[in-house]
């Protein structure tokens, strides 16, 4: 399967792509996680993309773009893939069709922005692995700590309400028009997202089972 998660920041991509990644053994590839840790690591298109991210602003095209090329020619995509933040605009979904990606469906997370707002000031990230948190919804084992590798649990600069405010401007604006793209292709699915992430899960694996 190959399959495009849409949705507002904080919508629950990421989760859900854990689990669908999972249940059809197929790798989820996710542009924000490769940019932070092409940050961490000090790389140059880390350097670049620092301004943006931290601002909450889009990294600009080409710079995703080409992550998605390099990752997407990897052995472990052969069988299909999950794409988490990517295409978050339409050169970047124009892109994808260019390099003749043939994409199964683009799944929508449909969340409300006053429940992302809610959702956002209690996402937590490891600062050593990156995997995410919710103090709410997906609390760790032991507080601040991270059950993969033992990492502090901080919240993400580009978390903090102000920007929020701002990334939720840019996903109107600038992301969700892809959701016309996809409907014009024949390839939209949206699902609601429950304020159980369980429910959620559920949800989308059985729309999934249906494609
Ligand atoms: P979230 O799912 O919470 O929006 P991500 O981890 O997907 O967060 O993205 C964080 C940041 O990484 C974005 O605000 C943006 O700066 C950058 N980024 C990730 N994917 C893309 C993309 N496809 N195009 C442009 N910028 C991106
Ligand atoms: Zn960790």
């Amino acid at each position: 399967m190959r399959l495009i998660l849409l949705g507002a920041p904080g919508a629950g991509k990421g989760t859900q792509a854990e689990v669908i990644s999972e249940k059809y053994n197929i790798p989820t590839i996710s542009t924000g996680n490769i940019i932070r840790a092409a940050l961490k690591n000090g790389t140059e298109m880390g350097l670049k993309a620092k301004a943006y991210i931290d601002s909450g602003r889009l990294v600009p095209d080409d710079v995703v773009i080409s992550i998605i090329k390099d990752r997407l020619a990897e052995a472990d995509c052969h069988n299909g893939f999950i794409l988490d933040g990517f295409p978050r605009t339409i050169p970047q979904a124009e892109a994808l069709d260019t390099m003749n990606v043939k994409i199964d469906a683009a799944l929508s997370l449909e969340v409300s922005d006053r429940d992302i707002v809610k959702r956002m000031s209690g996402r937590r990230v490891c600062e050593k692995c990156g995997c995410s948190y919710h103090i709410e919804y997906k609390k760790p084992t032991t507080d601040g700590v991270c059950d993969a590798c033992g990492g502090a649990l901080v919240i993400r600069k580009d978390d903090e309400p102000d920007t929020v405010i701002d990334r939720l401007d840019i996903y109107h604006k600038t992301t969700e028009p892809l959701k016309s793209y996809y409907k014009n292709q024949g390839k939209l699915i949206t699902v609601q997202g429950q304020s159980e992430v369980e429910d959620t899960s559920k949800l989308v694996l059985a729309t999934l089972s249906e494609i």
